[in-house]
This record gives structure tokens, C-alpha cells and sequence, in this order.
């Protein structure tokens, strides 16, 4: 499609159709609408409690029940689903915590189904949170130092996301960026016989500072290393796309961008390459920036959130992912 105009100026004048919110509002050419929204959730073990993030205003650690609560209040607002993350009472270092039949994200998933049957409820599938190290796959250790096991830890993520699709997860997310997690968790759900279960990969997920908030979150920072050898670097465009294109022949049904601001260019070369439905993740930095900038009076929250996402839906994004989803959903109604 070309841009150029037809006419020019001063035949042409753009502002002529900036001159009242019912006219801006009549050519916007993208929308904000609650049901692009997904409320990231952090369970844990316990009752009525809610422990808050520190650097995440409004976040909480939450038992099952006040995950429902915070669900409950998410889904009367607007909002249609949610991202699930578990943190367990026990690590070790094969992540049995991430694949226990009655384990955190489990529970919380059969909770959730019974009593707000019409949320849909997707899960994170990974390790990371379940291990004792606070890597996302299996760690074998030698004279050179430590190394992910790619491979062996295809079987467990499988697992997980079978366990949660046997709980009732509507849709798993696999989040490790091992190779080939979404071919062996795909397998392993239609051979379990979930094969209406969706899958929305994590496809391109960077090794972004902008998480940083997040691993106190759910607790999962890595004990010694970093995940620089399986998230992505950001330097890459190119091979993020090929990320993209292998879960996607994997039987990927959804894709991810993650962190969405810092690659909105991504959230545009995706959605316009492949065409699938294209998440991006607005990470836990992302919403501490906007919290802490405006606890100063430095900048207006909701304006500076509501146009964050605006970008990322322009860039492309069909399905956002945000901490502030249930503040989002109250202010498109107000
Ligand atoms: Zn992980």
C-alpha cells in the first residue's frame, strides 16, 4: 500500500482531520479493546495470602485462592484471560515441582476452571521457578563448569504442559527457548489426547535486563550463570525470526515477542511475515518504569500505559500481556 498523497498542500492539510476527539476517534486506525488483554498471575502455596513485589506496585504473590480473587476481579472488568506462573514449596534440581499432578499451577488451574469456567486460563510451562539452580532446562556440571542440557529437558517441559492440560489449562506457553520444546510438548499432548489444547510459544524471548523485577516475582533467578545460552541476544532480528518460523512448523498455534517496547520492531516483522496471532509479553520492567515514574508525579500512568500498548498493537501485537491488564480494562470503560 502506497503512502504518497494524492494531493498536497494546501489542497491537502492532515490536521483537518485532528480537529475533534470524535474525528481522531474516527480515523484511528488501531483500537485498544479488553479483549486483547492477559493478566500475568504468580501462585503460591498457602491461604488468603498476598505478599506484594517490591518493585512491582499492585503485583502480589498470591495463594490459589486470592489467585482466584485477583482472577475473578481481572475477568468482571474485562478481561478474558490469564498467564499463569507457579512458585512451589520445594525446588530440586529436576523440577519435579514444575510436573507434580496436584503441584502450585496445578491446583490453581482446577480452581480456576471451577469457578470462573469462561476465563481462559493459560499457563507458563517451564522450569526455571522448580529448580533449584534457577536455570530453565537441566544443568549437568563438569571440570569446564555447568552447561543446559538441551534435550533431556524437552521431556520434562512436555510433561509440565501435559500435566497442565490434564489440570485444564485452555492453552500452554512454553517459555524455556530450549530447542525443540514445542514439537515434544505438541507430541506429547496429542498422545495424551489434549489435542485441542493451543499452544503459544514463547517464540522469540530475548535475554533482556528488562525482567529484572520479575525474577523476585516468581523467585526464579539463576544461582550461578545467566541464560544467554538459550534466550536470545539482543542484537538479533534475523535469527529471531527463525525462532518464530521452527516453533511455528513445530505446531506453534500463537507466537510471542518478549520484552514488547524494546521490540516492536519484531512484533512488526512477525506479525507481517507469518500472519499468526502474535502476542507481545510488556515485561515486569516495563510496568516498574511506569509505576516508579509515576509514584514521583514524573509521568501520567494510565497515558503512558494506554500508549505503550497502543504501540505495541500498531507494531502488529493481536494479544498483550500486562500486569496492568485489569487497570487497562477499567479505563477503557471509563
Ligand atoms: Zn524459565
Amino acid at each position: 500500500m502506497s503512502t504518497a498523497p494524492f494531493a498536497q498542500y494546501p489542497a491537502l492539510r492532515p490536521r483537518r482531520l485532528r480537529q475533534s476527539p470524535a474525528l481522531r476517534r474516527l480515523v484511528a486506525e488501531t483500537h485498544l479493546c479488553a479483549d486483547q488483554l492477559v493478566l500475568p498471575l504468580f501462585a503460591r502455596a498457602g491461604r488468603k495470602l498476598r505478599r506484594e513485589i517490591g518493585a512491582m506496585p499492585g503485583v502480589f504473590q498470591l495463594s490459589p485462592d486470592e489467585v482466584l480473587r485477583e482472577a475473578s476481579r481481572a475477568h468482571e472488568a474485562g478481561v478474558p484471560a490469564v498467564l499463569l506462573f507457579g512458585l512451589p514449596e520445594r525446588k530440586d534440581a529436576k523440577a519435579s515441582g514444575a510436573y507434580a499432578r496436584n503441584g502450585i499451577v496445578q491446583q490453581t488451574v482446577r480452581l480456576l476452571k471451577k469457578e470462573l469456567p469462561s476465563l481462559l486460563v493459560i499457563t507458563d510451562v517451564c522450569l526455571c521457578e522448580y529448580m533449584s539452580h534457577g536455570h530453565c532446562g537441566i544443568v549437568q556440571r563438569d571440570a569446564r563448569g555447568a552447561k543446559i542440557l538441551n534435550d533431556p529437558t524437552l521431556k520434562l517441559l512436555a510433561q509440565t504442559a501435559a500435566s497442565h492440560a490434564e489440570a485444564g489449562a485452555d492453552i500452554v506457553a512454553p517459555s524455556d527457548m530450549m530447542d525443540g520444546r514445542v514439537r515434544a510438548i505438541r507430541e506429547r499432548l496429542d498422545r495424551e489426547g489434549f489435542i485441542d489444547t493451543p499452544i503459544l510459544s514463547y517464540a522469540a524471548k530475548f535475554a533482556s535486563a528488562f525482567y529484572g523485577p520479575f525474577r523476585d516475582a516468581a523467585e526464579s533467578a539463576p544461582q550461578f550463570g545467566d541464560r544467554r545460552s538459550y534466550q536470545m541476544d539482543s542484537a538479533n532480528a534475523r535469527e529471531a525470526l527463525r525462532e518464530v518460523a521452527l516453533d511455528l512448523a513445530e505446531g506453534a498455534d500463537m507466537v510471542m515477542v518478549k520484552p514488547a517496547l524494546a521490540c516492536l520492531d519484531l512484533i512488526y516483522r512477525v506479525k507481517t511475515e507469518f500472519g499468526y496471532p502474535t502476542a507481545a509479553y510488556a515485561v515486569s520492567a516495563e510496568y516498574s518504569m511506569v509505576k516508579a515514574a509515576a509514584a514521583r508525579g514524573w509521568i501520567d500512568e494510565r497515558a503512558v500505559t494506554m500508549e505503550s500498548l497502543l504501540a505495541m498493537r500498531r507494531a502488529g501485537a493481536d494479544i498483550l500481556i500486562t500486569y496492568a491488564a485489569t487497570d487497562v480494562a477499567r479505563w477503557l470503560k471509563s
